[in-house]
């Protein structure tokens, strides 16, 4: 075997504050961060503190982010690729394990949370749909697709490649078929509503996992309820709606073909009572009359205005605008459910544009409940950016 040029390491070390960080659990480094090693080629390493302390393994990358760790392992060398990524995953599928039935859809890694920076898989029954977004872990598809296709005898596994932040490290967007048959739709099974994902050119990575306690939530308040879901994208929202006995179910979006598939999704369950609206929600609020309160339950999910902290400004006048106007639809004791999932915007900001966008108006609006992603989607609590989802049920109440 050749040996390595001197630069190779198989260790790194950071300097003394990031040595720090580290030990308190923070995951990201930046290349000034490192005292001693190089970062590329991008690889697994043992991270070291400045006095040569074992700080567990990282992943190094070409991109801003030189560094991410991946937990504590065995020993002091570096393990096998093949079987540290084997250990990290079963790990992930075992904290899941018991929680989920042959057709459901899941998310069975989460990135840092689960020790496994750059990777995300989401499981949709039989076929799994996963998103690598650092280069150790793309370099390392065909160690982690073939085990885990037999260990979940996967039918199908799709790489949703497509996401910007591949760039950073040199990645191509792409979204390809990484093992088994080319399936375009699968039906899963959730709160007993059944939704059709589409791995290949669905949302994200086909479905939009993480509002599951938010659609159970919708469908247990839903009874005899006028619901209205704004941005509904296949009405994932409104169909559990119509599954908690809502009275009627209005979905809107600009998209016809996300509304052509919630119509459809509900004609599959036999649900009666879904309209649809196309167009741009700013100007559907706006369009309705004022004071005539309409909607006993509104569900408000606009996508991330925020893609980047420039945009914070606008986005929260985007977010205090939108719930605001759905405010005022409310019937007297209607809900609000309404929802962020920019981790530009984190909670205490979040709830204090719900403040604003309730300040003023002729009756009192309290907070009843706080959701977020649900327990397959672990937010790592020294890693606050892993919590991109808020969600907040309020109620209008008038005496
Ligand atoms: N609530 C959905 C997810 C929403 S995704 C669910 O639970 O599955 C965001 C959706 O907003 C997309 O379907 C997109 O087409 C739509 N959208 C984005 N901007 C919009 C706008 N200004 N008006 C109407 N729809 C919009």
């Amino acid at each position: 075997m050749a040996a390595e040029p001197a630069t190779v390491t198989p260790e790194l070390r950071l300097n003394p504050r990031a040595s720090g960080f580290a030990r308190r659990g923070q995951p990201w480094f930046y290349a000034d961060d490192v005292l001693a090693g190089s970062v590329t080629p991008p690889r697994l390493v043992r991270v070291l503190d400045e006095e040569g302390r074992d700080l567990g393994l990282g992943m190094t990358g070409t991109g801003k982010l030189a560094l991410r760790l991946c937990g504590p392992w065995p020993g002091l060398a570096v393990p096998d690729r093949d079987a540290f990524f084997r250990a990290r995953l079963l790990t992930a599928l075992d904290a899941r394990a018991g929680q989920l039935g042959p057709t459901d859809g899941a998310r069975l890694v989460h990135g840092e949370a689960d020790l496994l920076p750059g990777l995300v898989i989401d499981r949709y029954g039989p076929v799994l749909v996963l998103q690598a977004t650092n280069a150790v872990v793309e370099n390392s598809l065909d160690a982690i697709v073939p085990f885990l296709a037999e260990r979940l005898g996967a039918e199908a596994v799709v790489a949703r490649n497509d996401v910007a932040v591949r760039k950073h490290e040199g990645l191509a967007e792409e979204v390809r078929l990484l093992h088994g048959k080319r399936v375009t739709e699968v039906a899963i099974v959730e709160h007993g509503v059944r939704h059709v994902v589409r791995p290949f050119d669905g949302h994200k990575t086909g479905f939009y996992l993480d509002q599951r306690p938010a659609r159970a939530l919708v469908q247990q308040l839903a009874k005899g309820r006028r619901v209205l879901d704004l941005f509904c994208y296949q009405g994932g929202f409104a169909m559990n709606a119509l599954a908690g006995g809502a009275a009627s179910a209005l979905a809107v979006d600009q998209s016809e073909p996300a509304l052509a598939q919630a119509t459809a999704g509900a004609t599959a369950n036999g649900f009666a009572g879904l309209q649809t609206h196309a167009g741009n929600v700013f100007d559907f609020l706006r369009g309705q009359r004022e004071g005539h309160a309409n909607f006993d339950l509104i569900v408000l999910d606009p996508p991330a205005f925020a893609k980047s902290r420039r945009e914070v400004e606008g986005a929260e006048r985007g977010y205090r605008d939108l719930n605001r106007q759905a405010l005022r639809l409310l019937a007297p004791n209607g809900f609000l459910l309404t929802c962020t999932c920019s981790h530009h915007m984190d909670g205490p900001r979040f709830e204090e544009l719900v403040r604003q966008a309730a300040a003023g108006l002729p009756f009192r609006v309290v907070m009843r409940q706080r959701l977020g992603a649900g327990p397959d989607h672990p937010v790592l609590v020294t890693h606050p950016e892993s919590e991109y989802l808020k969600v907040l049920l309020l109620q209008r109440l008038d005496a």
